[in-house]
């Protein structure tokens, strides 16, 4: 099954000129005589191999929340634990490490039960029974905060756990585009996350909500991110960059006064369209504020589990702290017009790379 969302800019209170692709949501899963295939009563528990306590337990939980967690859906997971070899068919959905075929990082392995009632036309069941994840124990991972380095060996345990643990909800992985439209953890190698953190995008909580939805819980999350998209997977070609608008080409060094293209991304992770402001500023450090030097604006309506991925044109100010030469973060904070964000501290980011103005 295939949704899509939509997105659109505000014409009337656009401050600055805007360049962007489209943001199509791509959320996959799987179908049963055309029901989705999904836990039955919402909830399952998690069995986990990790020492109860252990820093490998408790990111585990926490990519299981991540999951749980997202508005305007019903899931819950349980947690327990238990020792031994994990099976497919022991009836106990496990999280564990094992050696598994080589060149696979980690995998899910799910029994399903779908069953139709020939006499009546009705599909009588059409559930997950078992989901296990086992992470390939002969690579290596590393717990550290995720960076686009832990695409490769050691790999982010959080970013594979959180995307397998996708495919233990019943979500598969979204069609593999090119270039790729969109951000979502079920894209296999892009599970980039808002401000520093991993998370479910706005693609997977498409997904989510299709599977378990509960519309019975509103609220309004807008996230910003660092990253955009990029096909190379090379390390710094993840971040998002500033263009020279007559070239097209990406520069670390400008000019006072000179005109320059910001990139940027961010979506709606809650569960209403909401008008969203974004403005950018000029910092001395890496951490973006309303005291550092305001350089422009842009405003889009979001539809509920929308993203932007954009870029705007903008003058480098006369006038900065430093007088002579220096160096700058550009940042741009996100803001919800028509109510308050759940979520304050993924509104604002800073791109990774300082520029120097001349
Ligand atoms: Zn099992
Ligand atoms: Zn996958």
């Amino acid at each position: 099954m295939t949704k899509f969302s939509s997105f659109f800019k505000i014409l009337g209170a656009l401050f600055v000129m805007i360049s962007f692709s489209s943001f199509v949501a791509a959320a996959k899963f799987g179908t049963c005589y055309g029901k989705p295939i999904k836990w039955k009563n919402n909830r399952t528990t998690m069995y986990i191999h990790y020492p109860q306590g252990s820093e490998l337990d408790l990111h585990s939980q926490w990519a299981m929340a991540s999951w749980a967690d997202i508005a305007g859906t019903a899931f819950t997971y349980y947690v327990n634990w238990r020792s031994g070899n994990a099976s497919l068919g022991n009836g106990f959905s496990e999280i564990s490490s094992a050696p598994i075929v080589a060149g696979h990082v980690a995998h899910v392995q799910t029994k399903t039960l779908c069953t139709k009632n020939l006499r009546l036309g009705t599909v009588d069941k059409h559930y997950i029974t078992e989901a296990d994840l086992t992470l390939n124990s002969t690579y290596g991972f590393t717990l550290d905060t995720f960076e686009p380095a832990h695409l490769h060996e050691p790999f982010s345990f959080d970013k594979v756990v959180l995307h397998e643990l996708g495919h233990t909800l019943g979500l598969d992985e979204p069609p593999q585009i090119s270039p790729f439209t969109y951000f979502a953890v079920m894209l296999e190698s892009y599970p980039f996350g808002h401000y520093d953190n991993l998370s479910p995008h706005a693609d997977d909580i498409v997904g989510l909500r299709a599977l378990y939805p509960d519309p019975s819980y509103q609220k309004i999350d807008l996230a910003v991110s660092k990253y955009r998209e990029d096909l190379s997977h090379s390390h710094n070609g993840l971040y998002t960059k500033v263009i020279v608008p007559s070239t097209g080409g990406y520069r670390t060094w400008f000019n006072k006064g000179d005109p320059m293209e910001v990139e940027y991304t961010f979506e709606n992770l809650g569960t209403t369209t909401v008008t969203a402001d974004v403005r950018f500023y000029f910092s001395v450090d890496n951490y973006v504020s309303a005291a550092d030097t305001y350089i422009g604006s842009a405003s889009w309506i979001m539809p509920a589990a929308s993203g932007v991925i954009a870029s705007a044109v903008m003058d480098v100010p006369l006038s900065l702290p430093y007088s002579s030469t220096g160096n700058y973060y550009i940042g741009y904070v996100v803001s919800a017009r028509n109510g308050d964000d759940d979520n304050y501290y993924n509104n604002f980011v800073s791109q990774a790379l300082p520029l120097r103005i001349y």
